[in-house]
């Protein structure tokens, strides 16, 4: 998608922190963080949404890169939440699906 944030960082076309990488996924620091640690997984491919996602593995792939990142940020063991917001009241705001890997602090429940 040319005119998606997130498949411009994926080229390279935007800069972002990147903190680990698979075949199929990108990991990078949040430009917002909310916590200590707050890092978002991509699949390199475009999908706007879950919704568009119709593949296991592509979420296997995002989960897995997701925990290797918790545990290089050192919060695998204190603990870590990882989130896919979806649509509007999901509060997804941008359109390419990505987990975000959040920890550092003590997670409240339920989610505003
Ligand atoms: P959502 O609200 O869709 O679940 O999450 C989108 C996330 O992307 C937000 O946490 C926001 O801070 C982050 N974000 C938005 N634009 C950029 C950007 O240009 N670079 C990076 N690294 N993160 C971004
Ligand atoms: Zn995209």
């Amino acid at each position: 998608m040319s005119d998606c944030l997130f498949c411009k960082i994926v080229r390279g076309e935007i800069p972002a922190t990147q903190v680990a990488e698979s075949a199929e996924c990108l990991a990078f620091r949040d430009i917002q963080p909310q916590a200590e640690v707050h890092v978002l997984v991509i699949p390199k491919t475009h999908y706007s949404s879950m919704n568009d996602i119709a593949d296991a593995d592509v979420v296997g792939a995002m989960s897995m890169l997701a925990k290797e990142v918790a545990a290089a940020e050192g919060v695998d063991a204190s603990g870590y939440r990882l989130v896919i917001n979806t649509g509007k009241q999901g509060g997804q705001s941008v359109d390419h699906v990505h987990m975000h890997v959040l920890g550092g602090r003590q997670m409240q429940w339920p989610p505003g």
